[in-house]
């Protein structure tokens, strides 16, 4: 029988390859992890984390204003982009420690080298020009910030890998795109006080979210003077001495500072060598799986965003660790992709799980449908305009919460337990019957009485 240096190898140590590489070795198997860049991935060093502390210094804007209505009275803030980036990289310093000590202490190997595959069993280190073999492959090599290519002056935009060490705050900047992304640092450069402007090309941000989502962050970026340009592109960028002018689609020009593409995702596998094991590829290279994150080559594997299924950590992190259950551990489980609860980290937020209104209206024969708009009580002082909405969509036949969306403050805090209810299959009826937690905006959630009634048509 043929003997391999390790029972498995695992290319990126990000959020899939990481909880793979350490339930494999705790389930005994030997294992070895190769990471090219840094140890924790997309999630840890320039992704979820390091934009959840951005979002947290924006919103201190908010607090200073709301903080008069309560009393306070403070000084005219001023806010120090520099210090903020030091304090964010030390504590991402401090988190890639704990991924690497964690895998150290599960016994994993660990290489700081990119990892390139030469045939089904065999992995070369580039850094150290050797190749080591493995009877099982994990890639879990995530994903890369698309950007335009054919745009003249592409060279001049930069991604959320580089907003995340600018030298400096700009003065001025456009965002491009309308999903995640694009959305949430929008929202976090205007926070920090930058002229802002977001600019997509359909006609309302967050394509695939529930309408009444996407209206209500519309409506309230706009209200936060937080620029939405929809139906445009960038024809050109141009550097000059006042910045960079950015030519439209529509004629117009706009000049910025800064420009950053946040326009989708596509999955690490160039110069992989897939096409040595013979991996099989899909429309934009990322590598097809089965439910169980085989590839078509039997001892090789792929979980989290170079697959193409959803791209969010915590899914990443269940794949890897169905994988490694299952092929290591004797107990085999497949990872649910369905009712999976997200949030856009926009101010105010969004928290959403289950079907959009759109998609319950295809797919359930009745659909009841109940809705909630109200200040926060947080708002009757401070004098904040804003509106939280809550929607909850309901199978007419079966009674069933089929979609929960928020917009509001702590959203993704609220939508991550209703999603317990829901994953348990949880009807209106049981929304109803749950006793208030009073006062707070997430008692709306189950004391919704009346259906909504779309208003009447006029003639
Ligand atoms: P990754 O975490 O990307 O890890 C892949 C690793 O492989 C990387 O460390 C890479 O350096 C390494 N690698 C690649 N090729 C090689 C090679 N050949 N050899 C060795 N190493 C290699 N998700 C959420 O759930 N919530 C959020 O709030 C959220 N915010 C995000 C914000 C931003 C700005 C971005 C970009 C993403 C965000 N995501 C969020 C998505 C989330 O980060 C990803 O879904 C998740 O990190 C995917 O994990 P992964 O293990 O598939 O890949
Ligand atoms: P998304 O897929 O969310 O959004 C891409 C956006 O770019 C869409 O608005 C899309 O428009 C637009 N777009 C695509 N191609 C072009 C183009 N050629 N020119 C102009 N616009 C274009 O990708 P993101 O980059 O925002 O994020 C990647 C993924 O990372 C997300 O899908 C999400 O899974 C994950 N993520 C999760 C977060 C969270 O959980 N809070 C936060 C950040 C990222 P259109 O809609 O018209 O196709």
């Amino acid at each position: 029988m043929a003997t391999y240096d390790y029972d498995l190898f695992v290319i990126g140590a990000g959020s899939g390859g990481v909880r793979a590489a350490r339930i494999a070795a705790t389930h005994g198997a030997k294992v070895a992890v190769a990471e090219e860049y840094r140890y924790g991935g997309t999630c840890v060093i320039r992704g979820c984390v390091p934009k959840k502390l951005f979002v947290y210094a924006g919103r201190f804007r908010d607090e200073f204003e709301d903080a008069e209505g309560f009393g306070w009275e403070l000084g005219e803030a001023t806010f120090d982009w520099s210090k903020l980036v030091a304090a964010k990289d030390k504590e991402i310093a401090r988190l890639e420690r704990i991924y690497k000590a964690n895998l150290e202490r599960a016994g994993v190997t660990t290489f700081p080298t990119r990892a390139v595959i030469e045939d089904k069993h065999t992995i070369r280190l580039v850094n150290e020009n050797r190749t080591v073999t493995a009877k099982t492959i994990l890639i879990a090599t995530g994903g890369k910030p698309n950007v335009d290519d054919k745009l003249p002056g592409i060279e001049h935009v930069i991604t959320s890998n580089e907003a995340f060490h600018l030298k400096e705050l700009p003065k001025r900047i456009v965002v491009v795109g309308g999903g995640y992304i694009a959305v949430e640092f929008a929202g976090i450069f205007h926070n920090l006080g930058v002229d802002t402007t977001l600019l997509y090309r359909g006609e309302k941000i967050l394509r695939g979210f529930d309408e009444d989502m996407r209206d209500g962050l519309m409506e309230e970026y706009t209200r936060r003077w937080l620029k939405v340009l929809c139906g445009r592109v960038f024809t050109r960028i141009d550097k000059t001495p006042a910045g960079l002018v950015g030519e439209l689609s529509d004629g117009s020009k706009i000049e910025t500072d800064a420009i950053m593409f946040a326009i989708g995702r596509s999955p690490n596998t160039k110069g992989l060598g897939l096409e040595k094991a013979g991996i099989e590829q899909g429309w934009d290279g990322h590598i097809v799986v089965d439910a169980a994150s085989r590839t078509n080559v039997d001892n090789i594997y792929a979980v989290g965003d170079v697959t193409d299924r959803v791209q969010l950590t915590p899914v990443a992190i269940r794949e890897g660790h169905a994988f490694a259950d299952s092929v290591f551990g004797g107990k085999p489980w497949t990872v649910s992709h369905d009712l999976i609860p997200t949030a856009v980290f926009s101010t105010p937020e969004i928290g959403t799980i289950g079907l959009a209104e759109h998609e319950a209206r295809e797919r359930c024969a009745k659909l009841d449908i109940y809705k909630a708009r109200f200040r926060p009580m947080k708002g009757t002082i401070s004098g904040r305009e804003e509106r939280t909405v809550m929607k909850l969509l309901v199978d007419g036949d079966s009674g069933k919460v089929v979609g929960c969306h928020i917009l509001g403050p702590d959203a993704g805090e609220i939508v991550q337990m209703a999603a317990i209810a829901m994953r348990m299959g949880a009807t209106k009826a049981d929304f109803d019957a749950t006793m208030a937690l009073h006062p707070s905006a997430a008692e709306e959630l189950v004391t919704m009485r009346d259906k909504w009634v779309p208003p009447a048509k006029t003639a």
